[in-house]
Formats: structure tokens, sequence, C-alpha cells
């Protein structure tokens, strides 16, 4: 491959800025030291069949509305998104060669996939394959311990990131852009969870913004609908994680515990960096031992939502019906699914991935080996959530249940937390019988809980044996 010179010398430099987790034009590296470079850019997506079979349904439609969102942003360019399907490793050398591009220019993505392919590109395309990293605040490697790793432990990490200046790299230049569609956009068949594109999730932005500072204290309770609820903006890059903090600041309480959520998320992605095998091996390799239930009837219950804790099954139908899921649900199903059906995270987390609009290995696997207690810096293994007072802590009034489990919804607080233990009288008033219009609880929590201690502390015992 030729190097071309930039804009000022005298060869016509042709570029391809290759989208993959980062479908915007505004604050994007990749897109940004292309414009600067070249006088004639083709934008390309490659569909790859793997990536897209792995993919759940909310996640296939948000792709589609996103990208249908940044052919509108090269338009105001006069230029279109060339889709092409197929394999990357085999799709992206041939439209460069076709088009003569002398760089190829993309943000660098942490997960085992990713970079097996893109270092197979690299090996064919050689320095004209350039990658940045606009997907994260900071890069894999720029905040490490004194012994040059990532910390294992959250809270030095995150001293460490706060005190690094947000990265620079280019500002956006005019350039032309092809106008060949390649095979086409896929049209969208249905609604999908946000409207597409970045213009979309930067009003998404603005409007979490004018409310942030109330963040802090509002944050832990799902009804109230007060996080960002920017996380699939963030996996699809419609929004760069730099945009956020640069906008949301850390001027006040609020802003700066969301801030940190963003620290979470950069910790998570470098922990994958380092430990490709984050996703299917326990970090503690001695829980890997554990011997889970991993009960089929009661893995279709929480799947289904009808484990028969109102909180756990609002979660999992909100998961299953809308592709998203308030974090602290998250955490409460899926410590019920460990810790109370002493079921294998990796069974949950599989589930996650393939349902959650913003499944992403890093934050996904991360966070499942968190709650599961075998991952960096994670909840002890006895500290079992009671999914019962997590429902009366962050759902006091029962709105959020009501929201998703409607069968449930004439019944009052503090019963709606726990509906086994109603008078009849409030049962009857509510239309519930329970076993049948809503079921009893699947599993007696006291004995859940001594039962994944014991699990948890002989796995422990055979490795110190
Ligand atoms: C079991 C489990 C699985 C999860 N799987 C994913 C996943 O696949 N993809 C994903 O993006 N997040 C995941 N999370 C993290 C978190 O639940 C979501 O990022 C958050 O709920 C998204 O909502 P929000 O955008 O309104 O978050 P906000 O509270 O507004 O936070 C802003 C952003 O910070 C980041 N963030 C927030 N909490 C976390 C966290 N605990 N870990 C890492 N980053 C965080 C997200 O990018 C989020 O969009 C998971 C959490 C748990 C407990």
């Amino acid at each position: 491959m030729v190097r071309g010179t930039n804009k000022g010398g005298w060869m016509t430099t042709r570029a391809i800025v290759w989208f993959r987790r980062d479908l915007r034009l505004n604050d994007n590296p990749a897109w940004a030291s292309a414009s600067e470079m070249a006088d004639r850019v083709t934008a390309l997506y490659v569909l790859d069949p793997t990536l897209l079979r792995a993919a759940g349904e909310f996640r296939r439609t948000q792709l589609i509305a996103h990208l249908h969102g940044l052919d509108d942003s090269l338009r105001q360019y006069g230029g279109r998104l060339m889709v092409r399907h197929g394999k990357a490793e085999v799709i992206v050398p041939e439209v460069a060669a076709t088009c003569g591009a002398t760089l190829v220019s993309a943000n660098a993505d942490v997960t085992p996939y990713a970079r097996h392919r893109d270092s197979a590109i690299k090996d064919l395309l050689g320095p004209g394959f350039q990658r940045w990293w606009g997907n994260l605040v900071h890069p894999p490697g720029a905040v490490l311990t004194a012994k040059g790793r990532t910390s294992r432990v959250f809270t030095p990490f995150a001293a460490k990131w706060n005190r690094l200046p947000l990265p620079t790299w280019p500002e956006n230049a005019p350039v032309a852009v092809d106008n060949d569609t390649g095979e086409g956009l896929p049209t969208l068949e249905s609604g999908p969870f946000q409207e597409g594109g970045e213009e979309a999730a930067a009003d998404r932005l603005l409007a979490f913004s004018r409310r942030a500072d109330h963040y802090g204290e509002t944050r832990e309770f799902p009804a109230l609908d007060s996080t960002s609820v920017l996380s699939a903006d963030l996996r699809f890059g419609t929004l760069a994680p730099r945009t956020l903090v640069a906008t949301i600041g850390t001027t006040t309480g609020g802003r700066a515990a969301f801030v940190r959520q963003l620290v979470w998320r950069d910790w998570y992605a470098h922990l994958l960096w380092e430990l490709p095998s984050l996703a299917n091996s326990s970090i503690r390799t001695e829980l890997d031992r554990i011997r889970w239930e991993n009960d089929a009837a009661d893995i279709a219950a929480w799947k289904e939502g009808r484990t028969g804790y109102p909180f756990i099954d609002a979660g999992m139908r909100q998961l299953a019906r809308t592709g998203w899921m308030h974090n602290r649900v998250r955490m409460a199903v899926a410590s019920f699914l460990v810790k109370d059906l002493l079921v294998d995270w990796r069974v949950g987390e599989k589930w996650f991935r393939r349902l959650l609009v913003d499944a992403d290995i890093a934050q996904n696997a991360g966070n499942w080996q968190w709650v599961a207690g075998t991952g960096p810096d994670a909840v002890p293994y006895f500290r079992v959530f009671n999914p019962v007072l997590q429902s009366e802590k962050f759902d006091p009034d029962g709105v959020y249940i009501r929201a998703f489990v409607p069968e449930l919804a004439g019944i009052r607080a503090p019963w709606i937390h726990k509906p086994w233990t109603a008078p009849v009288w409030e049962l009857a008033a509510g239309g519930v019988t329970l076993g049948t219009t809503y079921p009893h609880p699947i599993i007696d929590h006291r004995f859940a809980r001594s039962r994944t201690v014991n699990a948890y502390a002989e796995a422990t015992r055979v490795t110190n044996d």
C-alpha cells in the first residue's frame, strides 16, 4: 500500500474511514484524522455475519437505526455510507484496493474478536491501517500501577484516571465523501430502543445534562428514570465518552458521580484488554471450582421473570420487553441468579449479552464477575443481596414493579415486595392468587444464602488445601 501525503502535499490521498463502534462524525478521531489527511473519504461499515448473529434483536434494530443516522450525517458532506456484508478481513482490503485508499482509519476496540480481526488487517495493510481510541476516555495502558498493569482495585485506578487531562485529537476538516452505498443500508423493520443517529444522541445528552446535578441522589431508584440512558449511545459510539466528560463536567456532586461511572467503563475495558478471557474465566480462578446448581427450571424462571420475587421479575421483564435495565436492578437480578439460584455467572452474562441493547463484553462480563464475587474488587462472596430488601429500599412504593409486573398492580406496598406475606384480603382485593396469577417464590432466600456461602467457601478451601 502506498502512503499518501496530506492535503497540502502533491498527491491526492484517498482514505477509508471504517466505522465499527463509533457511529458518529462528531468528536471521532478516526474520522477527524482522515478528514484532515485525505481529499476524499469512503465511509465504510461492514456487516459481519458473526457479529450480527451474536447480537439479539434489540441490538440489531438499534444498530440499523444508527447506521441510517450515520448515513444522514454523511449526506451533510455530500456523500453516503457504504455498507458491505461479509468478513472485514476480506472486505476492507478489497475496498481499499478498489478505491486506491492509502489510509484506513478506525477506532480500536478491546474485545478479543476485534483485536484478532484488526491484527489480521494490520498484517495486510501495514502502516496504512491507523487506529485511535475514540471510544474510551483514556486508552488501555494510560492508567497503570507502578508495576505497569491495570489496577485490580477500582479506587486507585479512578484516582489516577482523574488526574489525567482529557486526550486530544485532530479536529474535523472539510472533505469529499463517496456516494457509493455498496450493498445498501438494511431497512428498519421495527422501532429501535432509541432514535438513531448522533443528532438524536446529542439531544439525549443535552437533556441529561440539564438534570445531571441530581444524579447522585436519584440514580439508584429505577422508577425515577434519573440515569442518563446513554449506555447504548456509548456502545454504538453515537456519543464519544470524551464528549460526555467535557459536557457534564464535575462541578457538582451529581456530575462527579456520573463521570465516575465512566471511569468504571474505562476500567472494565482496560481489564478486558489485559485479560482477554474476562468473559470466560473467573478472575479469581479458584472460584471456577464452585459446584453450580445450574437448574434448568430455575434458569428459565429467571429469564422469563417468574421467580416470585417481584423486583427481580420486573427487571427481567424490562430486559425482555425493552432490551435495557436499570443498573440497580441489573445488580439485583444478577445476584439473584448467581447467589440465590447458584447458577454460573456465565449463564447470566450470555443472556444479558444477547438481550441488552447496550451489551458490551467488557462491561457485561466485568459487572457479572463483580456481582458474582469472582472478579476484581468484587463484592465479597458472603455479601448476598436480599431481593426483598433491595426492592423495599430502591422501589419503596412499588412503582417500578407495577410497570413491568402488571398482575401485581393492585397490591400495595409493603406487600408488593413480598406478596407471599400479604394477608389474604390484600391478595383478594388486588386480584392475585399466588401460584395461579403470580408465582410463589421459587426459592427461600435464607436457605439460598447459606447454600451459596457454603459452595463458595468450599471452592476456596479446595485451593487452600
Ligand atoms: C450484571 C451487569 C451487567 C451489565 N452489563 C452492561 C453492558 O453490557 N453494557 C453496559 O454498557 N453496561 C452494563 N452494565 C453497567 C450498567 O448497568 C449500565 O451501564 C447502566 O445501567 C446503563 O444505564 P445508564 O446509561 O442510564 O447509566 P448511567 O447511570 O447514566 O451511567 C452513565 C454511563 O456510565 C457507564 N456505567 C454506568 N454504570 C456502570 C457500571 N456498573 N460499569 C461500567 N460502566 C458503567 C455506562 O456507560 C453508562 O451509560 C452492567 C451492569 C451489571 C450489574
